[in-house]
């Protein structure tokens, strides 16, 4: 990310940085809150402003003509009470934010708008930034709480469910199972299939809270554990599938026979180096492309939560 984005997008604008990768503050005295995911590699913004005037045609033909002014806004819409803009972090997306904003305080007052909650629309009271599961919104502070409040509730419900790990384990077997299909496969075409590493994990996850009904952290373990000693598996049929190929018409073995000479076959440094290169290989694509699906499914199933004011 280029030094400069929190002074270009800011402009004259007293907009500042709280929490980090967040500018907040307001713009022609609406509430703003800009926020920079430098995981998922997106920005969002987000005005909060109601009116009683404006129109939802003209509103929409703003917002249409926003996206298509601005390559790097590639969603523009309005709900609740707020104004989102959302887009890729690449090229001048700090110039355009910059160039959305002053869109925004040109249109806004026109339209009869008034700073409010993002939420709520209510105008009586000052919104603050809040964070609801990582997503920045100005907020009043009875939205805050309520929204906190029905997350908490729903922390409790998914807590008081019961879950069933014999159950849970099937599921997880049968979802890691699809996984090993996927690895055999794209292993043949030549790859090392850190996609089907993360398929295995997603699929025992989901198998596991599927036919276990709940999913907790010992599930998740289990889950994970799972789909890499599955794959461990998989990655012994591409080997074992090697070992028929180049020798099943010379000595006439059988597929099994390949698998159980696998042992001898590792025995060969050279063999068994390609074997845990590959595996590991693997793996680190696989925790790679797995690490923030399973803590934002774990997060979904458990129903944990994270909210936060600046
Ligand atoms: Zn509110």
């Amino acid at each position: 990310m280029k030094k400069q984005w929190k002074e270009q997008i800011a402009g004259r604008d007293n907009l500042t940085e709280n929490p980090k990768n967040v500018l907040q503050g307001t713009v022609a005295g609406y509430p703003v809150a800009v926020s920079l995911d430098p995981n998922s590699r997106k920005y969002r913004v987000a005005v909060a402003a109601t009116s009683e005037s404006d129109s939802i045609n003209q509103r929409n033909d703003l917002l249409a003509e926003i996206k298509s002014t601005y390559a790097k806004v590639t969603e523009a819409v309005y709900q609740e009470n707020e104004f989102v803009f959302s887009g890729p972090l690449i090229g001048k997306f700090a110039q355009e934010i910059r160039a959305v904003l002053d869109r925004m305080t040109a249109y806004l007052p026109m339209q009869g708008y008034r700073p409010c909650c993002g939420c709520c629309g209510e105008t009586d009271f000052p919104p603050r930034l809040s964070s609801i599961n990582g997503r920045f919104a100005m907020l009043c502070d009875t939205c805050y709480e309520q929204k906190t409040a029905h997350l908490e509730q729903n922390h409790q419900a998914k807590k008081a469910r019961k879950g069933n790990l014999v159950t849970g384990l099937v599921g997880a077997f049968l979802g890691s199972l699809i996984g090993c299909v996927l690895w055999f496969g794209i292993y043949q075409l030549g790859y090392i299939a850190g996609i089907a590493g993360l398929v295995a994990a997603v699929c025992a996850l989901k198998g596991y809270e599927m036919l276990g009904g709940k999913i907790d952290l010992k599930g998740m373990i289990i889950s994970v554990v799972l789909a890499v000693v599955m794959l461990f598996f998989a990655h012994q049929l591409c080997l074992a599938k090697e070992i028929y190929d180049v020798f099943s018409t010379e000595y006439n073995i059988t597929f099994a026979d390949a698998f159980r000479s696998i042992p001898d076959f590792l025995e060969d440094s050279e063999v068994s180096i390609a074997f845990y290169r590959d595996l590991l290989i693997g793996y680190v694509l696989m925790a790679v492309a797995s690490y923030s699906t399973i803590r934002s499914m774990y997060r979904n199933a458990s129903g944990t939560y994270k909210t936060e004011r600046y």
